[in-house]
């Protein structure tokens, strides 16, 4: 018998095999092999004869599906032993597979003894934690040290299975320039990186370089190794692969006029290596051309998906329809949208659920990825909206095609504002790239700056958002309060990326101080909305005031207090009146109850008073934290 503790899981084993035998752990995979040299055998009286003979290079025994091991350190020793000396399984039996069939305390073992290659077998280790421990305490007592390198009781260094570490064996043949050493090498040196991972910085880095070390010289003996080149995280280009990709259907012009020409740069720069490799190519992930064709390739996968959904699901025919009459109507307006000389059609239209995107051509060109931009904004905006409220608030997808008209340019957006002159485009107090029509559930903008188009799409989306919502409560939008829609809209303007479970999310309700500045202002000349006021402000009178030159003052104030409100509810005095107590006010507004009653119907008419003090209590703390410069990116830092 020896013992053998895998080096990559610390799975243990007491084998029969010759010293030198290799096999393979079957909770993790690696590659094990008996110490050459006698080990210390405190429990077992002396082995017999070994079955094998003794093999200096033996194989890694083939590719059998590791198992996940139990939890090591749990089982006791003496269940253990007794289940692995009564319960040794031929390895022709199917080893038990998932961790229910996996006794929670013990130790399978599958002898090759079958096996067509005597010295290769496939042993399952299942908690033998305590065990290992415990003859490695035997061995030391034995060994008459505090560690596996003190001198023996007859002087004598006695060796431990720790100076026979086959890892060290093959590192130094590897140096040596002994090939299969080497691979060898790699396969172990990869599985202790992936053991380390996450649970010893020092040793994840040296197994790094050692994995890294050992696949370069098999890639320059094999210079086509598939897995050395995964390993080292080449990517694969692949002509026949990417032809195809070019050939989809339906493919925007733009993009496979990229992939074209980057198919055209690659033949030409690897021309003898893709002929002598048949089209196959392994690339370094620092190239160029592997950047440009991993993107192309991910945008072309994710269009062919989008294929098969967009030829099952009912919305985008209807979508595009709706798309392209909004377009043909807008074009025959009166005013004129098309752009730098262009002829025909002044937009295109583009799909994806549930927007619909209008978008006005130019001679640049790449109208889709002017789509496909700003939907990847949308598609944040509805992921941290939902993510919010969804769940809580019983928020359903929406099915209905979401229209988003995008002009080139701010003169654009001036001549579609002035093309007529019904209530929904008068312009809104907001500095902003854009506006939304409730009338026509439309968000018309135009392109500027990144940050101010995101501003944009997720203060207009989250209208849209909102609208979708209330779809059953006819009418309820012109009744809604002011600070309700525009201050909601507001919060999720002011969001910020996140990262989450090492995902990046976009978090609501940072600190708008344009908004701070009016509050400020405008409580010191004590012209702010009173409290009860401002709940029961709605839209219909927002839109006459809005009009009226002698009211812009009071217009702004709604606004900045409609954002203070939602900061105030949800952020600034989360623990009392956001979480489920602004989930229940959403339902109210949801379904289409606004103003002084609803609000009151969940906070309570009792508290007003209360809540009207620390509000301005929060605008004077906001405002001197502004003052102090105490604001960073939208948070307060102490
Ligand atoms: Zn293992
Ligand atoms: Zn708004």
């Amino acid at each position: 018998m020896a013992a053998v503790t895998c080096h990559a899981c610390g799975g243990y084993f007491e084998v029969d095999f010759a010293p030198g035998t290799q096999f393979t752990c079957g909770a993790c995979g690696a590659t094990l092999a008996v110490p050459v040299a006698p080990v210390a055998q405190p429990v077992q009286p002396a082995a017999p004869p070994p079955v094998t003979p003794a093999a200096s290079a033996a194989p890694v025994a083939p590719a059998i599906r590791p198992r996940s091991a139990a939890p090591m350190g749990k089982p006791r020793p003496g269940a253990a032993a007794r289940r692995r000396a009564a319960d040794p399984i031929p390895a022709k039996k199917p080893i038990p597979t998932g961790s229910a069939d996996l006794p929670r305390s013990g130790l399978h073992q599958a002898l090759g003894t079958g096996s067509k290659k005597n010295n290769t077998v496939m042993i399952a280790a299942a908690g033998g934690g305590m065990l290992l421990l415990a003859v490695i305490v035997i061995i030391v007592v034995s060994s008459g040290g505090k560690d596996g390198n003190a001198a023996g009781p007859g002087g004598e260094r006695v060796k431990t299975e720790k100076d026979f570490d086959p890892y060290d064996v093959a590192r130094t043949k590897a140096q040596n320039g002994n090939y299969d050493e080497t691979k060898r090498l790699a396969e172990m040196a990869w599985n202790r990186f992936n053991s380390a991972k996450g649970r010893n910085a020092e040793d994840e880095k040296k197994y790094r370089r050692h994995w890294r070390w050992a696949y370069k010289q098999i890639l320059r003996r094999e210079p086509q190794n598939a897995i050395a080149h995964e390993r080292m995280g080449d990517i694969l280009f692949d002509l026949k692969e990417a032809q195809s990709l070019a050939d989809l259907e339906a493919v925007s012009e733009s993009v496979r006029d990229d992939l074209l020409m980057l198919i055209e740069d690659i033949e030409a720069n690897h021309e003898a290596s893709l002929k002598k490799n048949r089209g196959r190519l392994w690339l370094e992930p620092r190239d160029k051309e592997a950047k440009a064709w991993l993107d192309l390739k991910g945008r072309l996968e994710k269009h062919r998906k989008a294929t098969t959904e967009r030829a099952t699901d009912s919305f985008y025919p209807e979508a595009e329809r709706y798309g392209n009459k909004l377009a043909s109507d807008l074009a025959s307006d009166l005013v004129d949208f098309r752009l730098d000389g262009i002829k025909d059609a002044p937009f295109s239209v583009f799909v994806h659920k549930p927007y619909v995107f209008i978008v006005q051509r130019a001679s640049a060109g790449f109208e889709d990825r002017v789509a496909s931009k700003w939907n990847d904004v949308l598609q944040q905006l509805l992921e941290t909206f939902y993510g919010e409220y969804g769940e809580g608030a019983n928020l359903t997808p929406i099915t209905k095609p979401t229209p988003i008209v995008i002009l080139r340019k701010a003169s654009e957006y001036t001549k579609y504002m002035v093309r007529n002159d019904t209530d929904d485009q008068s312009p809104t107090p907001v500095t902003s790239a854009g506006h939304f029509e409730p009338g026509t559930g439309r968000m018309i903008c135009y392109e500027s700056t990144e940050q101010a188009e995101r501003t944009t799409l997720f203060h207009e989306g989250t209208h849209q958002i909102v609208s979708w919502a209330m779809r059953r409560a006819l009418g309820a939008g012109a009744r809604q309060s002011l600070w309700f829609s525009e201050g909601l809209a507001d919060y999720f303007g002011g969001h910020a990326p996140a990262v989450r479970d090492g995902k990046t999310v976009y978090v609501p309700g940072r600190i708008n101080e344009g908004r701070i500045d009016t509050l400020v202002k405008s409580k010191a000349r004590e012209d702010l909305f009173s409290f009860e006021d401002l709940l029961a402000y709605p839209r219909s009178q927002y839109v006459r005031d809005n009009t009226d030159p002698t009211k812009s003052r009071k217009v702004l104030n709604a606004y900045a207090q409609g954002w203070a409100l939602c900061y105030f509810l949800q952020t600034w005095k989360k623990e009392k009146y956001g979480g489920q107590k602004w989930i229940d006010y959403l339902k109210q507004e949801f379904g289409g109850r606004s103003g002084k009653a609803a609000f009151t119907s969940v906070y309570g008419a009792a508290n007003l008073a209360v809540m009207s003090k620390e509000y301005l209590e929060m605008i004077d703390e906001l405002g001197k934290a502004k003052k102090e410069g105490r604001i960073v990116n939208g948070e307060i830092i102490k």
